[in-house]
């Protein structure tokens, strides 16, 4: 029997390929294989769970016993593969080696904490990238919920880009004390031009964040029962928790020691997804294809439905439109598009807490956008009028 088709990874880019790839072909074994409990969630949710004191169960839609059931597949779950044999065709798992056929890398992007966390903070510092985070930071709010009922647990957040924003508007509406820290002197730096991120830092001051912006983190220690933050402007803060969003790179190890073609962009690919290694493919947070890592859904949904078509015998090269992000921040309505080179000039609309930014390149055509408040509704007309990110 030849080797089946083996997609490391489970979460929505792993599983979004091995559902159309089914739906395609109903004979095909595939064996799914994650470091995590394989459980089947929507990581978009992780930072709404929080308002609504959501219990990791909640957020899973299936187990990784009802996915394999579903799908017809085998799901290996807390499993870590530690190396890919391409001349072999097999992976390493401990001291297992398990024959691919085809191969399908989507193992995601990993947090990159800007300082290694203290082992005094092991149980009070979390970053929050997939479900099993999720679990950990819930029950160490429980604990503390349970210690003093009464007690609005303190949480410094540290980095303030999309999911240091998601988070802090997530946790104060669940009832928390929020402070969010970060060097830039607006959120949402990378997405958002200066006057659209300080109307967002705004609403999220006026919803109860303490925003400590333009400051950098001078070190972190733990203090009595407190964890002491110094920032670099002299002031200090305590916190019960602090919660690490300071970004994502791509994991994308096992590739690189296993020779295949990677950048900090993460693994390449070309627009059918196949990696520099024959008869291996990469998608999701993990994958640069044809020059482009997103890291959002609906590029990795597209990925998958086109891999799953070129796996079934029909070569399809993916394309990407023109999507835009949908910033989950409830207190200011946030969607941006952002520009793929350094616009030429930010053209900026709009009043109070409503605007319309407009990047443009030299020749004063839409490169990209970001909406505020109630022009978020002009979405879809500029969407229509932008590039789209991979054609
Ligand atoms: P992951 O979900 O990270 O899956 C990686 C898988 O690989 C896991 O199963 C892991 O266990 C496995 N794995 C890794 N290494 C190994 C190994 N060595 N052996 C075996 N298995 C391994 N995007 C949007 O478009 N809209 C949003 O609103 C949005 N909100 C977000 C909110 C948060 C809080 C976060 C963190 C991200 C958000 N994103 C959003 C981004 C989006 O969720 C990701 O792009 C997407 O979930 C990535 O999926 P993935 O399958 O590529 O990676």
């Amino acid at each position: 029997m030849s080797a089946p088709l083996t997609i490391l990874g489970t979460g929505m880019a792993g599983l979004g390929l091995a559902r159309q790839l089914r739906a395609r072909d109903p004979q095909r074994a595939i064996v799914l294989i994650s470091a995590d409990s394989g459980d089947d969630y929507s990581k978009p949710l992780l930072s709404t769970g929080f308002a609504k004191r959501l219990p990791p169960e909640k957020l899973a839609s299936r187990s990784a016993l009802e996915v394999a059931d579903q799908l017809g597949a085998v799901v290996r779950t807390h499993t870590r593969v530690d190396a890919i044999d391409v001349a072999a065709g097999e992976l390493s798992i401990g001291a297992e080696r398990l024959a691919y056929g085809e191969l399908v890398i989507a193992t995601g992007a990993v947090p990159r904490p800007p300082f290694a966390i203290p082992e005094a903070l092991r149980g009070r510092a979390f970053t929050i990238n997939d479900l099993d985070d999720y679990r950990a930071f819930y029950a160490a709010l429980e604990t503390l919920r349970q210690r003093a009922p009464r007690h609005r647990a303190r949480i410094a957040i540290i980095g303030a880009g999309l999911v240091g924003c998601e988070f802090a508007n997530d946790l104060v509406a669940g009832g928390h004390e929020v402070a969010l820290i970060a060097p830039e002197s607006a959120p949402l730096a990378r997405l958002l031009p200066e006057p659209l991120g300080r109307v967002l830092g705004e609403a999220l001051a006026d919803s109860g964040v303490d925003l400590h912006l333009g400051r950098g983190l001078d070190s972190l220690s733990v203090t009595g029962g407190d964890v002491s933050l110094a920032l670099d402007d002299g002031h200090a803060l305590d916190a019960d928790l602090v919660l690490i969003a300071t970004g994502l790179v791509p994991r994308s190890e096992l590739a690189l020691d296993a020779g295949l073609e990677t950048s900090a962009a993460g693994i390449h690919t070309d627009r059918y997804l196949a990696t520099s290694a024959p008869g291996i493919y990469a998608l999701g947070d993990v994958a640069c294809v044809a020059g482009v890592n997103a890291m959002y859904v609906q590029p990795l949904q597209a990925s998958a439905r086109a891999l799953a078509a070129t796996l079934a015998g029909t070569p399809t090269a993916v394309s990407y439109g023109p999507w835009p992000v949908l910033v989950k921040t409830p207190a200011c309505p946030v969607v941006a598009l952002a520009p793929r080179t350094p616009p030429e000039r930010w053209r900026i609309e709009g009043e109070g807490a409503d605007l319309a930014a407009l990047a443009e390149d030299k020749q004063g055509r839409l490169i990209g956008f970001a909406l505020t408040g109630a022009c978020v509704r002009r979405k879809v007309e500029l969407a229509r009028a932008a590039p789209a990110l991979l054609v």
